[in-house]
């Protein structure tokens, strides 16, 4: 194994329980795809071993502090460690899908997998978990012998494909998963995406349980319309769900019948959230509630959108369409931004306007994070009411 001697801040981010190994940490770093053994440049000591290959973030991961060897009883071990973590999904039929593993949080960073039913999902992060998979899901179907099948999603550049059948029974091309005893139509096979982000249950779960209960809803960047499906779930009187992609419409309507409504009180919008802003505004039309959850980042015809400095302004029109004592649901996943980031461009969206924040979300228990982390805890999403 190659020895690598690493600069003060890189081992004070290790000691720290950082596992992510950032590239702005490791200047004229020559070494791609291996297994290393780190050592501190300063005092020559031993700090754990890692693995090095280049992804959208980072140019590798610290894998423990000990001397190990990448194994199939090694995986098999970690994976042990995570299913006992999610017992409680595992028992409950409420649920049928949920993470897995989630990366630094159970210990090994660059991939996940997800349970949807029966079947899993391996998303991977880089090339050297990729050409390692073998080993991976071996010890995986050792620990999971009750998943019949796996499919995979290729989230690095370099191949020319980004979505694959990996091992077992094939899943049907769609299928219905349960969340917190809710239908979701998903499809494992098709792009990157599979029809729900399984991050969002919590906030989901708050639609299902009171948040909604006759209340008007408007779902902003909707994408399947989940967060719709939980607020009718809930009692919602009516929902809106905006998204600019025109599948989502399709979609959207798949997870409402799933469930047996009938979709004369949900609408789907395939418009620009600024341009539906207006329109709502134009035609008199406002809610009790309203969801925000944009991508972090977006380029379309006419502007860029970025989360770090646009946010303000979803939430400064969200007000103009909101009833009086409405509640805003504000939710990003941007990494880059900490939760007082985000707090601070939420202020700058209400302005004057009385408000209280009532809720904050992070990810959900299956989503395990590297607590010493926070930038993998991604997930923020504040509950506001405003007091108008
Ligand atoms: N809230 C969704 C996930 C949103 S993903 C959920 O809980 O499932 C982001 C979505 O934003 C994508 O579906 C994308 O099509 C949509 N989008 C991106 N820019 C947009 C814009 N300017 N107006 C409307 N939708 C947009």
């Amino acid at each position: 194994m190659k020895k690598l001697y690493i600069e003060a801040i890189a081992e004070k981010k290790i000691k720290r329980g950082i596992q992510l190994l950032d590239g702005k940490d490791f200047s004229g770093l020559e070494l791609d795809d291996c297994l290393v053994t780190l050592y501190s440049q300063k005092s020559s000591r031993f700090l754990g071993t890692a693995y090095l290959s280049k992804q959208n973030k980072g140019v590798g991961w610290l894998i423990s502090r000990q001397e190990v060897s990448l194994n199939e009883t090694f995986f098999e071990r970690l994976f042990s460690n995570a299913k006992q973590k999610r017992q409680v999904f595992q028992e409950s039929d409420l649920t049928t899908a949920y993470r897995l593993f989630n990366q630094d949080g159970d210990q090994f960073g660059g991939f996940t997998v997800d349970l949807y039913n029966e079947y899993a999902l391996f998303s991977w992060y880089n090339t050297y978990v990729y050409e390692m998979k073998e080993t991976i899901v071996s010890a995986f179907q050792r620990v999971y012998p009750e998943v019949v099948g796996a499919y995979e999603k290729i989230r690095f550049k370099g191949l020319d494909f980004e979505s694959a059948f990996l091992y077992g029974q094939e899943a049907p091309e769609t299928f219905i998963i349960r969340e917190n005893g809710v239908n979701y139509q998903v499809f494992l096979n098709d792009g990157l995406m599979t029809g729900i982000f399984l991050d969002q249950h919590e906030v989901r779960d708050s639609l299902v349980n009171g948040l909604a209960l006759g209340k008007s809803v408007l779902n902003m960047f909707s994408y399947t319309a989940a967060f719709s499906v939980a607020a009718a779930m809930g009692g919602a009187s009516e929902t809106t769900s905006v998204d600019l992609a025109k599948r989502s419409k399709e979609l959207s309507e798949a997870h409402f019948i799933a469930n047996g409504f009938d979709l004369d009180n949900h609408r789907f919008v395939v418009m620009d959230v600024f341009d539906y802003y207006r329109y709502a505004k134009r035609h008199g039309l406002t809610y009790d509630v309203i969801v925000i959850d944009p991508p972090s980042f977006a380029r379309n015809k006419k502007q860029t959108f970025s989360v770090a400095k646009d946010y303000h302004k979803l939430i400064a029109q969200a007000l103009d369409i909101l009833n009086p004592g409405g509640t805003i649901i504000a939710s990003t996943n941007a990494s880059n931004l900490s939760v007082k980031q985000f707090e601070k461009q939420l202020e700058k969206g209400f302005g004057q306007v009385k408000h209280s924040y009532s809720d904050l979300k992070q990810l959900p228990s299956d989503f395990t994070v590297n607590k010493k982390d926070e930038s993998s805890n991604y997930l923020k999403v504040f509950t506001i009411k405003v007091n108008r």
